[in-house]
């Protein structure tokens, strides 16, 4: 079973609006440090156009780091039986994150398959969300890309999983190597896929050929 992740952003518009600041976002102390760095760089905070990009700033940083108070694991407990054992694979998910390195964004698509062992599975646009919260923070491409699967993992029980990330990350694009359209692959497996090379190639292979 394959799904293109455009099924799940029209679900998920329909049932899930909680995006939220974190309790502890600070708002106003973003926007204080936003104004150092402008004076800090030479820039006059006061001028008609950086007026309100204190404050602009800020409210961009409570969306990208909304997920530091979430957990995907509400989503994740919503399941419903399904027969059989087949793999069941999502692609191309989208996902904005933060590097914890630059705090610049990157940006790509989640590709999930696992294998359902309890009969049980989760709906299509829940994975896109527990995505999404995971990337909503400071974060390594290669560590999201293991915390999705073991989030998979610890709801689903899954006998396999592999997550696959692909992503492009401004910090290498705007500056150092300039690498302009470089993309960062990243990929985690667990469960028996993790030994069994032919399954685990015959899965990537439908991610990637799609
Ligand atoms: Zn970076």
């Amino acid at each position: 079973m394959i799904h293109d992740a455009r099924t799940c952003r029209e679900i998920e518009a329909t049932t899930d609006s909680d995006d939220r600041s974190t309790p502890s976002f600070d708002q106003p102390r973003i926007e204080a440090a936003v104004r150092e760095i402008l004076l800090a760089i030479g820039e006059n905070p006061d001028r008609e156009g950086l007026l309100d990009t204190p404050s602009r700033v800020a409210r961009a940083y409570g969306e990208m780091f909304g997920g530091l108070d979430q957990s995907p694991a509400a989503h994740l407990a919503r399941q419903f039986p399904q027969d059989g054992s087949d793999p069941v694979m999502v692609t191309d998910i989208p996902f904005t994150s933060m590097c914890e390195h630059h705090l610049l964004p990157f940006t790509g698509v989640a590709h999930i398959a696992y294998q359902p062992q309890h009969g049980r599975v989760v709906g299509l646009s829940k994975l896109a969300r527990t995505v999404q919260i995971l990337a909503r923070r400071p974060q390594q491409q290669e560590r999201l890309t293991q915390q999705v699967r073991e989030a998979i993992e610890e709801h689903l029980d899954p006998a396999g999983v592999l997550v696959m990330l692909e992503a492009t990350h401004s910090c290498m694009q705007i500056r150092g190597a300039k690498a302009h359209g470089a993309s960062m692959k990243t990929r985690s497996v667990g469960g028996r896929w993790e030994r069994d090379a032919a399954t685990r190639r015959e899965i990537q292979e439908m991610m990637v050929g799609k």
